[in-house]
Parts: structure tokens; sequence; C-alpha cells
């Protein structure tokens, strides 16, 4: 007999219990499955393999009949912990000292999807299964990772059943002071560079027979930095560049180094695609290097995400006014959308989404927890916008 409880603190414990690092999920979706069958959910368990990926477990879950469709999506992968001695609790274990949970997922995203639940059974207790609509459980065991045999894929097979969503809400740690005081409408979108300029070796008294690639690639990173790319707009904040790395690893002083490289990062917004990115950081290179015999620059690209945004519309009203309801402010939450990317990349070609969750503080760091009394927060926000989606109040 399965363990059930709608506590979120205790639902957050039991989840976090399993060491469901990518792509192992070790019981996590089956204590998800458990208590939403508990609560008359008809429950759809999906695995997908292959596309270059490895093996992901999912989880589709719906109850409900005719009536606008509403879904709470989210993840029970996490990332790994690191070093385990450096925890003060065990990663695992799960320990509550004082008004925290401590626990790798407590933040990202495990609380929220006990909250989702919590509220879920509240809602059911109160209404019933014929609350004038759909409800939906959209949760992967792939986040975290390579995203392919996860939430794209469980998207697509609602489409082959002719299943339609019409809003989803995303679980994701979004909030800030307090919980509900920002919301995610949108991301940026991830391009990486990876730059190789090649040289000519030689000795170091002898520069002028040789071609120092370190001179070159300086060169272009700092025209790369000169000016910004925009200065963002009404959603979102200026597209951002970054150098992570910049390695030579030449061990000798007295040797000018065959090759140098870098890798540039950009988190652009909606003011470029992935394509204008390239063009203009192409560009750059050619200005440096179209003339240059001895001495070229190889880029490859890797795009991560692409830039997206969901005007606010109707879910994002109902959201507001909930979070308003359930925790007595006045102030309407920001929208924002910075950060790093979500699976709401991937649902929002389906669907009006929005990510709101429990405050984003300490994900996947060590020592990563959350605060007792925010799971009590989340779920009132959560049961009160299933009572104002279905109009139940
Ligand atoms: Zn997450």
């Amino acid at each position: 007999m399965p363990d059930i409880n709608f506590n979120p603190i205790k639902l957050t414990q039991a989840l976090v219990k399993c060491q469901s690092i990518t792509p192992n999920d070790d019981g996590a979706l089956i204590v998800v499955q458990d208590h939403l069958s508990s609560l008359g959910f008809n429950c759809t368990p999906l695995t997908f393999v292959g596309s270059g990926s490895y093996e992901v477990k999912n989880l589709f879950a719906t109850i409900g009949s005719n009536g606008p469709h509403f879904a709470f999506a989210g993840h029970t992968d996490v990332v790994p912990p690191g070093n385990e001695s450096s925890w003060t609790h065990p990663p695992f274990a799960a320990v509550i000292e004082k008004d925290k949970l401590y626990g790798r997922g407590t933040e990202d995203m495990k609380s929220n999807i006990a909250c989702f639940i919590s509220a879920t059974e509240k809602f059911l207790e109160k209404n019933g299964k014929n609350f004038g609509g759909k409800l939906s459980f959209i949760i992967t065991g792939d986040e975290e990772g390579e995203a392919i045999n996860g939430t794209p894929k469980i998207m697509e097979w609602t489409k082959k059943q002719n299943i339609k969503i019409d809003h989803c809400l995303v679980g994701e740690p979004t909030s800030n002071s307090s919980i509900g005081d920002k919301v995610k409408i949108g991301r940026r979108g991830s391009i990486n560079f990876f730059l190789t300029v090649k040289g000519v070796q030689g000795h170091t008294a002898n520069g002028h027979r040789a071609e120092n690639p370190v001179h070159y690639l300086t060169k272009l990173i700092s025209n790369i930095l000169a000016k910004p790319l925009d200065e963002g707009n009404e959603f979102f904040l200026p597209t951002a560049i970054q150098i992570p790395t910049f390695d030579v690893g030449n061990p000798a002083h007295n040797v000018i180094p065959e090759y140098a490289n870098a890798t540039i990062n950009i988190r652009f917004n909606d003011l470029h695609t992935a394509e204008s990115i390239i063009e203009w950081l192409n560009e750059k290179v050619y200005s440096i290097f179209s003339d240059k015999i001895n001495v070229s620059c190889n880029v490859k690209h890797e795009i991560s995400a692409l830039s997206f945004l969901n005007k606010p519309g109707n879910l994002s009203k109902i959201i507001s006014k909930s979070i308003s309801e359930a925790t007595g402010r006045n102030e309407e939450p920001e929208l924002a959308t910075d950060g790093g990317t979500s699976d709401a990349r991937f649902i929002k070609n389906y669907c009006e989404v929005i990510e709101l969750g429990i405050r984003n503080q300490t994900l996947h760091q060590i020592d990563e927890f959350i605060y007792l009394r925010d799971l009590d927060e989340l779920t009132k926000i959560y049961y009160q916008i299933l009572n104002n989606y279905f109009k139940k109040n």
C-alpha cells in the first residue's frame, strides 16, 4: 500500500528521498502517480527512448470532463548533489531543521510538485470530480539533462491523442522575496560559441616569424564586448554576453602558442533570433580574420534555447488575481523573463504557459533548502488559481 499523505511538507520529503538524478527516477514518479491515482486521476506513465538520448520516464495524469483544460507541469529529476560531505545534512535525507527543509530538489522543483498535488487534493475535495473542466499533470524525469525524451515528447504525445491543453503553469522556482511576487512569462534564448584561433607557433624572441593566436583572440573578444547588443525592452533585460572560458594551455613562457580557445555564451532577448546572433558574430570574426593568411578562426555554435514571450493574457490575469487573494498582498507580481531556460519553452508551442513557484534562492547549490512556511503559502496560491480558473469561487 503506497504511503499517501497530502501534506506538502511530507510530500516534498517523500519526493526528495528519491535519488532522482537525471535520468534516474528512483521511484519519484511513482510517488506522484500514487497520490494522483488515489484522487481519481487517470495516470499514463510514458517512457520515451531514442532520438540520440537516454531513456526517460515521464507521467501524464488527467481528471475531469468537458470544459477548459488546465495543466500543471514540472520535473521530478534533480541535478547531482556535488560533494556530499560538503552538505550540512545528507542531500537525499530530507532533514527538517527549525523552519527549513534541506535536500537536493527541495527548491528545484519537488516542493512545487508537492504543492500542486496538495492544492489539487483540496480543490477536488471541495468541488468533486465534475468541476467543469479538465486538470492534468505533465511531469517529466528529464528537465535538468538533455530534455529530449521528456516534455517535448509528452507534448507530441498529447497532440497525437487529441488532448488539447488550454493553459499551463510550470512550477519552477520564480518567487523572489515573497511567494508569488514574481512570475515568468518568457525566457531569454541561449547560444554558445566555441572559438579556436590557429596561429603560427614560434619563439617569443622571434615574434616576426610567428603569429600569436592569443593576440587575435583577445582583439576579437574585446570587439565583441565593446558595445551592448541592445538595451532590452518592456519585457526583457538587455542581451547579455559572457566569456566563460579562455584557454591557451601553454606551459612555456618562451613559446608563442599555436592555438587559443574561448567560449562565448550569449543570453538573447526577443529583439534577436539565434540566426541574427550567429550572423552578428560571424561578421565580427570576418572583420578581423578575412585578410589574414597565416591566422584563422574556427567557430562552432550550439543553440541551447530560443527566446520566447507569452504576451500577458487571460492566464496571467487569473494568476495575478489569485496571488493577491491568497496572500492578501495588493501589488501585481513582476512579469519577468530573466534566469535560465525551462521546459516552458516546449509547452509554449501548445498553449499559454506561465511559470510560478517557490522562492528562487538555493537551487543547484550545496545545502539547497526551502522555508517550511513557503509551502503553505504556495499551496494556497495554486488552490486559488484552480478556483478562479474553473470559476469555483
Ligand atoms: Zn527546475
